[in-house]
Formats: structure tokens, sequence, C-alpha cells
């Protein structure tokens, strides 16, 4: 299988010192028994752009996996990503990103909304309930304007903030993803079918307190009802054991839905594999 969302080192939510080298987590994937992976290091644009985060080194990136995918040749297909996160408040510059390197994979995401930073680095609980429905629902539209924008593969991760807003004590039944979710991501399915994106699989919630892949089963089966096929999964791993993380448990919840290959990405064009 192939694991399309990773991170090494360069990713700036890492402290330093604590992340693995793109050779490791090659090493490491071997291991694990999969025949892919992608570093898709974060590259938060707003965030990048306002000097609120280091720039991402995409140059030492570039090499590596350069270095990777040569020394690893018939053992590990090492595919050069990028999670290029909120396009929609820099649209012309995050083409210009998408554009600087002969990426093999595009990662579409959606961290936060316009006036704040990653939700993961945001003091959620001390909000008020308007604001925290409020920016849910800025969520939803802004990830419109990131399927607008375009220049991607793979839409991220849907389910985002309710990752956070559990770990920060926002009320579990807000967002109401399991009563309410059909109706919060119609829009935004419809869109990824009609314009050929691929939906991800993101694992990492099997391992926190959300407790299920971002989207979950019903929202993968909403989905296919409405038509789409076209599934990428990733681990969203920050730290080599967690590559491929759960993967056995995301494609049997895959299989029961319907689904019967997964997405593989090399510069940029898509390929499936049987699951
Ligand atoms: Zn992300
Ligand atoms: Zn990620």
């Amino acid at each position: 299988m192939f694991d399309n969302h990773t991170h090494s080192q360069y990713s700036c939510d890492i402290p330093q010192g604590e992340g693995n080298t793109i050779r490791e987590l090659c090493i490491s994937a071997i291991e694990k028994g999969l025949e892919g992976i992608a570093i898709t290091d974060h590259y938060d644009i707003d965030g990048m752009l306002d000097g609120h985060y280091p720039m991402l080194d995409s140059d030492s990136i570039a090499r590596e996996v350069m270095e990777a995918k040569e020394e690893f040749k018939g053992k590990l297909k090492v595919l050069h990503g990028i999670e290029l996160a909120q396009a929609n408040q820099y649209p012309i510059e995050a083409t210009e990103k998408a554009n600087s390197q002969p990426y093999d994979i595009i990662l579409g995401s959606l961290h936060t909304v316009k006036g704040m930073y990653d939700f993961g680095t945001t003091d959620l609980a001390k909000m008020t309930k308007n604001e925290y429905v409020s920016i849910w629902d800025r969520y939803l539209s802004d990830m419109i304007d990131v399927i607008k924008w375009g220049n991607f593969d793979v839409l991220t991760h849907i389910t985002y903030p309710k990752r956070y807003y559990l770990i920060k004590g926002i009320p579990d039944d807000f967002p109401d993803i399991k009563n309410k979710g059909r109706e919060y991501f119609e829009p935004i399915l419809k869109a990824v079918i009609d314009k050929g994106f691929t939906l991800e699989c993101n694992t990492s919630g099997l391992r926190q307190k959300i407790g299920e892949c971002l989207p979950n089963e019903d929202l993968f089966r909403f989905y296919y009802e409405l038509g789409g096929r076209d599934v990428s999964i990733g681990s969203d791993a920050h730290f080599e054991r967690h590559l491929g993380a759960n993967f056995k448990e995301a494609t049997e919840m895959l299989k029961n839905v319907g689904f019967k290959y997964l997405a593989k990405f090399e510069s940029r064009k898509k390929d499936f594999y049987k699951i």
C-alpha cells in the first residue's frame, strides 16, 4: 500500500530533534511492508507568509527525496509531496508554490480559517458557542474555496476541526458529524466528485480522541452513494512509528462501504491499485 500523507522532521509542527529524516521514514516504511510513501511536509501558506511559522525548507526536502528515490529504487516508491494548507487565503502564491517543484502529489488542506492559525495551536476552549459555531461554518465554506482554487490532488482530513474541538474541550455534540455530517459535507463531496479530486481517508483519528478516520465511515458511505470512488489513504504520521498506522482497519471500513481501489500518484498523475 501507499501511505500518501507523511511528515518528516522538516514539518514545522514537529519539535526540533524529535522528527525523522526522510531516509529514516523510508527505511521504516520498507520494514512495515509499504510499497510507497509520499513525503508531504506542511506548507501552511498563511502562517508562513505572515511570518508566524518558519518557512518550509523545500529545497532540502526536494534534494533528500531525490536521493531517497535513487537509494530505495526497487524497494520503495518515494514520492515528493507537499501538504499545502489554506491555499484559499493566498491563492496566487499557493499556485506558484504548487508549480515550484516537480511534485508527485499535492495535498489540499485546511487547518484553520482566516484570522486564526492552526486549530492545533489555538486556545479553542476560551471560545463562546457563537464563536465555535461560526468557525465551523467558515471552515466548511473555506474548504469550498480550496476546491475552487483547485491546484491539488487529494482533499485531506475534511473533519479536521472536530479533532481539536474534542481535544480542547468543546462539547462532544458539536459539530454533530454523526447526525449532520451528510448535511455539512454534501456540497464539498459533490464538488470533489465533479472536479475529479481524490478524497483522503486520514487514519490519524484512529489513534486520537476522535476515534475514527477523517472523515468517518458514514461520510465515506455518503460519498460512495453520490458516486465517489476516488480515495487515498494517509496516516498523517509525524513520526516513523505511525507510518501506515491502522491501514488494515481503515481499508476494511472502505471495503465494507464498497470501495475496491485506492489512489496513488506519480508526477501528479493518478493511478489506482486494488485493496
Ligand atoms: Zn493536515
Ligand atoms: Zn499532515
